[in-house]
């Protein structure tokens, strides 16, 4: 398994993507998403579910919101 390219931030470039995904989405809907990436599944499912991607390095990120974002979805009541 080869790693991934890092920024500058210390970001991989695939972690830097998906925010920027997740970002631009947000930005269209006029919804922000804030989320988190990580490279280890979440210990505590969350009741958004976790999603995994697999980039091309082979690694698999979890995106999870942000416990910011599940505030503002539960004050939004948004399920
Ligand atoms: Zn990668």
């Amino acid at each position: 398994m080869s790693a991934c390219p890092t920024t500058a931030l210390g970001r991989t470039e695939c972690a830097q993507l998906l925010i920027d995904q997740m970002a631009r989405i947000g930005g269209e809907t006029g919804e922000g998403c804030e989320i988190t990436v990580s490279t280890a599944p979440p210990l505590v499912t969350s009741p958004y579910g976790a999603n995994g991607y697999e980039c091309p390095h082979g690694t698999t990120y979890w995106i999870e919101p942000t416990s910011e974002q599940i505030m503002r979805w539960n004050q939004a009541g948004v399920r």
